[in-house]
């Protein structure tokens, strides 16, 4: 599943492509893709003589606004990729749903051979709702929030930790406030937006921390190292263009995969030796998932 440093690529790349791009022409090839919107014309209504105004991105979502002051939302699920076409004769790749056509030339297309994705419009929040929505949105930085006022399925994000920084007195507010597992922790979309299966063992393996460690039980030396491992492994990946697993699911814009993988230190690195102490790397099933860890490395 693409999470933040895979849909932060896709953000950068997307806004040297379509910003200031109009929409020409929509199609949808299946309705399931757009379930939000009473129908697929409703979708395309929205979007089709809409110039593009930036590409935006909270936790795991793209968020896309439009001159016409609603902001197209882009979630890739599971297994969604967005691929981008030189011309519409570029033959389409198998489970392309949604093509975005440009006036100036060229197509954005959705592709999710699953369908945990989704594309819908979201029209701006009413007065009443931006004024509810202040009260629980004081973690996030201006311009998020203003985003997040527009866009009200997305208020329930937690903080997004490339987009703002919290102080560590305030992360570990969030750590102390309710004992649970640090891998349960740093994969509630409630606290931090946009970590998910991968980045949550790299990061806990960084920190020198068990992913079933309870947050109440961090001293403020790891709280801090937790910190700045979130920052810093999150950085790299969006450096390294996010990671492609072995099912090389996620790719860019053009077709290719992430580097990430190649440096990461445990996540699917069972029974080879830990990079930092020649142990095995472990995996366990954690709540369904593979999960892994160095027994020696993290307490
Ligand atoms: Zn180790």
């Amino acid at each position: 599943m693409p999470e933040l440093p895979e849909v932060e690529t896709l953000r950068s790349d997307l806004s040297r492509e379509i910003v200031g791009k109009k929409i020409k022409a929509v199609t949808v090839d299946n309705g399931r893709w757009v379930r939000r919107h009473k129908s697929a014309k409703a979708f395309r209504d929205l979007l089709e003589g809409q110039t593009i105004k930036a590409v935006e991105r909270v936790g795991k979502y793209l968020l896309i606004p439009l001159d016409s002051g609603n902001t197209l939302v882009l979630h890739l699920g599971m297994s969604g990729q967005l691929h981008r076409a030189k011309t519409p004769k570029t033959p389409k790749i198998k489970h392309t749903h949604i093509v975005f056509g440009f006036t100036q030339g060229g197509e954005l297309w959705f592709v999710d051979p699953r369908t945990f994705g989704e594309a819908f419009v979201s029209v701006p929040l009413n007065e009443a709702g931006q004024a509810a929505l202040q009260l629980s949105d004081s973690v996030v930085n201006a311009e998020a929030r203003v985003l997040r006022r527009r866009i009200s399925e997305l208020h329930e994000l937690g903080f997004d930790p490339v987009e703002s920084m919290l102080t560590w007195e305030q992360f570990g507010y969030f750590l102390h406030h309710k004992p649970v597992q640090l891998k349960a922790f740093l994969m509630d979309q409630h606290t931090i937006a946009g970590i998910g299966n991968v980045y949550s063992d790299e990061i806990l393996f960084a920190a020198g921390l068990r992913y079933d460690r309870l947050s109440s039980s961090l001293s403020t030396t790891e709280v801090r190292r937790l910190y700045r491992a979130l920052v810093e492994i999150l950085a790299e990946a969006i450096k390294h263009r996010g990671s492609s697993l072995a099912d090389e699911q996620y790719r860019d814009l053009e077709g290719r995969t992430g580097n990430f993988s190649q440096f990461h230190e445990v996540y699917d690195r069972a029974g080879l030796a830990c990079r930092r102490c020649r142990n095995t790397v472990q995996k366990v099933k954690w709540k369904d998932r593979n999960t892994y860890f160095c027994d020696h490395c993290q307490i």
